[in-house]
């Protein structure tokens, strides 16, 4: 990497989400940049000790494949190990979440990046991102092990699961007073599912949200981060070949992008819940 490259995406951040986002942007042809304030791939689910991700699957049937899948079930291949039975869905989730071999899924995450051709630099944080003074793009600055360097993009990701790269661009954040609950698990019986007012609870569930006595933060899994990467690496290198900004681009061209390398689309997998009379 030298000093003012430019490339079409750079990705701040090679975590759960940000590996799967630069794998689908060097993919689909974009000069790719991902850097990583660690020495290894994967974030959360590997440096971040949390190795069992979950849930590709919604009542037996998959919902969320692509390139995170792809690497979840190379990893669990390549270590001789078997996927949950996703049919027998009515386990606790926990046990209908893949564990994987951390060191592998990174080295397998290494491999991925580099053959979608995208550049990596690793012990390396995001320092400033601002708008280019002329023309479109972003200049970022990067605070490497040899010092501070400049480049340039059309289009940046942030995958650094803390907004960072949107913080420093200026964009207005929304900062909780409080953490995150954490989660609570239970489970609740002596009831028959057709006699049960759906509607009414989730206008309470919603009411307890709006209080602040109960998060629902179910989107944030590992699962739904590496789909939200993917479809981020899709529309920056789409963007950055036609020079529209993602936020325009036909969501037709991007549904086709990420069919061809994998994803499932909404619509695709129609998910029917049948209440049980057992
Ligand atoms: C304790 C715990 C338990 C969980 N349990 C589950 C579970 O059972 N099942 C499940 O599916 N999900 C679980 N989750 C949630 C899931 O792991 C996360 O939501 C998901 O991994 C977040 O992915 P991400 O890509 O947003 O962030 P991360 O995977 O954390 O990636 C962020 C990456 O960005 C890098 N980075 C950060 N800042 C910078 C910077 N300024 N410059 C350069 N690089 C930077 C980090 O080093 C990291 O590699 C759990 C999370 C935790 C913490």
């Amino acid at each position: 990497m030298d000093m003012n490259e430019y490339y079409d995406v750079i990705v701040i951040g090679g975590g759960t989400a940000g590996v799967v986002a630069a794998v689908q942007s060097g993919r689909a042809g974009a000069k790719t940049l991902l850097v990583e304030k660690t020495g290894m791939l994967g974030g959360t689910t590997t440096t971040g000790g949390v190795n069992f991700p979950g849930l590709f699957h919604a009542w037996g049937r998959q919902v969320i494949a692509g390139i995170g899948w792809e690497l979840v079930t190379r990893c669990v291949a390549e270590t001789g190990k078997t996927l949950p039975d996703f049919a027998n869905y009515q386990r606790p989730h926990w046990q209908l979440q893949i564990r994987v071999n951390r060191f592998v899924y990174a080295a397998l995450c290494d491999e991925a990046v580099v053959d979608a051709g995208v550049d990596i630099i690793f012990h390396t944080m995001l320092a400033d991102v601002k708008p280019q003074a002329e023309g479109h793009g972003w200049q970022v600055t990067l605070c490497t092990k040899n010092g501070p360097t400049e480049q340039v993009a059309v289009v940046v990701i942030d995958t650094t699961g803390d907004a960072n790269a949107a913080d420093l661009a200026g964009f207005s954040m929304h900062i909780p007073d409080e953490n995150q609950p954490a989660t609570l698990s239970c489970q609740a019986s002596g009831y028959d599912l057709v006699d049960l007012d759906i509607d009414a609870i989730n206008r309470a569930f919603d009411a307890e949200v709006r209080a602040g006595r109960l998060a629902n933060s179910a989107l944030r899994i590992q699962a739904t981060c590496m789909a939200t990467g993917q479809a981020a690496g899709a529309m920056a290198a789409l963007s950055a070949s036609t020079g529209v900004d993602p936020e325009a681009l036909p969501i037709a061209d991007v549904h086709a992008l990420l069919r061809e390398h994998g994803a499932i689309l909404p619509g695709d997998n129609p998910i029917s819940v049948e209440p049980s009379h057992t």
